[in-house]
């Protein structure tokens, strides 16, 4: 019987869980919908028949972790923010879950930071001990790693508000009460009222569908959408400048972009490089930009990461 580990990634949209041994090697997953809105006991316990059917017959399960999007508090297993997709999550038991039904240790750390210690293990952060990670996805997380250390800070929010990082003190009010985050300017849930605020935005056949997406902005703008330009161009403005000051804020040696947006990492990376070049304090040869190697399971490796260290001492 294999010993495993179950890493559980806790998106708005999708929940990805796979198995992996004490190496973070991936030996089976399952990918099922989020049906954020339900709450998160009722989500938990709904996942239950799911994990028994993963772990099967041949497998002994040792740990859980579950990286999830919000504020956590990495020591007493709790989520502290209140307005993330999962009703009611700030008030779960969530280590109270896997002794019930599996009598094992649970951690839960924040998505960003595990995507982080995911590539910093086993992706293009390998060997490198101060990183900035960026997740663009349908907003915008960071996570910082200090002389290989990962920041959390006294409340936990070390590193992790890059999207909630003002870049316009006279600008929208975001969904966290601030003015001018990043994620009000360039974010997929803001997507749509961006779009609204440039002129003649109805001739643009982004205003026509459906469901609003940055693949669907990059794509029309380099059809010669001009609105979609202004659109992608706004985006990569916004991005740029909240990068710009985590680069200052944190001085790594390497920023690491990930999250879905980065299917066109081949216009994103090109123009951070530069803004960063043109505006920052950095020397030139001060921040190697790179693209997630990872994409898809970072945080459950970096879950596994922190379970080995954590708890297992491996
Ligand atoms: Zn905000």
């Amino acid at each position: 019987v294999k010993k495993v580990y179950l890493g559980i990634d806790m998106g708005g949209t999708r929940i990805k869980m796979a198995l992996l041994n004490k190496n973070a090697e991936i030996l089976r997953t399952k990918d099922i919908d989020a049906q954020a809105g339900l709450s998160m006991e009722q989500r938990l316990e709904d996942l239950v028949d799911d994990i028994n059917g993963l772990v099967g017959s041949d497998c002994k399960l040792k740990g859980i972790g579950i990286a999830f999007p919000g504020i956590i508090d990495f020591e007493s297993k709790k989520i502290l923010s209140k307005y993330v997709k999962y009703p009611n999550a700030h008030k779960t038991d969530i280590p109270g879950w896997a002794e019930k039904h599996w009598r094992i240790p649970l951690l839960i750390e924040n998505d960003a930071r595990a995507a982080l210690l995911g590539e910093w293990q086993h992706g293009s952060g390998k060997g490198c001990n101060n990183i900035l990670m960026v997740t663009l996805g349908t907003g915008m997380g960071s996570a910082v790693l200090l002389n290989g250390q990962l920041l959390r800070g006294r409340n936990y929010l070390a590193g992790n508000l890059g999207g909630h990082m003002s870049i316009d003190f006279q600008g929208e009010i975001c969904n966290c009460g601030n003015r001018g985050c990043v994620e009000t300017l360039a974010s997929t849930w803001a997507l749509e009222e961006n779009l609204k605020k440039i002129p003649n935005y109805k001739s643009s056949i982004l205003y026509k569908e459906e469901t609003l997406s940055f693949k669907s902005v990059f794509t029309c703008a380099s059809n010669g959408d001009n609105i979609a330009e202004k659109l992608k161009l706004q985006s990569l403005e916004a991005w740029s400048s909240g990068i710009i000051n985590l680069l200052h804020a944190y001085d790594p040696e390497k920023l690491i972009l990930g999250g879905g947006i980065l299917e066109s990492k081949e216009e994103i990376i090109p123009f951070i490089r530069k803004r960063v070049w043109e505006y920052s304090w950095l020397p030139d040869s001060g921040t190697e930009i790179v693209a997630a190697e990872q994409t898809k399971y970072a945080g459950l490796q970096g879950m596994c990461y922190l379970l080995n260290i954590e708890i297992f001492n491996n």
